[in-house]
């Protein structure tokens, strides 16, 4: 899945009142914001972020009026079926395990952890005219609903939880 991040400065031309928020499950630290009218996926906001970024999923919310930078890598890798993984093109990635952070090489780590960063740097830009996604939330008063939905087979933390 592709990921983007932008600066948390949000225009709302229109439609604030279709604004909504969920997690996909209780404990989860990402918060959705969602249109209600069709649940369409704006962009997410994850504490790590520390107020400074939202992410955004052009496959479920096609980006209009820029071209996204290519992927520069990847997080998470180990949750791909391995061979699946293998046959992508070659980019830096990372995956958890035991608590900690891993890597292919040292380098890959060092690469990871530049993009990682970049997402809760200091936004470039004035927030005067715009919007947060906390403020928004707080305009919705505070409601985050619960999806309830499972983890998916290939997570690494099911498969290390089965493993145990
Ligand atoms: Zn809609």
């Amino acid at each position: 899945m592709y990921l983007v991040y932008f600066d948390n400065l949000l225009d709302v031309r229109r439609g604030k009142e279709q604004i909504a928020f969920n997690r996909l499950r209780d404990g989860a630290l990402s918060t959705n914001m969602i249109a209600a009218c069709c649940k369409t996926l704006l962009c997410v906001e994850h504490p790590r972020y520390e107020g400074q970024s939202v992410l955004l999923f052009p496959d479920f919310c096609p980006i209009s009026g820029l071209e996204p930078l290519p992927a520069a890598s990847r997080v998470h890798i180990r949750d791909w079926p391995a061979e699946a993984y293998a046959k992508l093109p070659s980019l830096p990635g990372t995956w958890r395990e035991d608590g900690r952070l891993h890597a292919e090489t040292e380098e890959d780590k060092v690469a990871v952890a530049r993009n990682t960063e970049a997402v809760r740097a200091k936004m470039s830009q004035d927030a005067s005219g715009f919007l947060t996604f906390q403020q928004l939330l707080r305009a919705a008063g505070g409601q985050v609903d619960t999806l309830h939905l499972p983890e998916g087979a290939q997570s690494r933390s099911i498969k290390a939880s089965l493993a145990e």
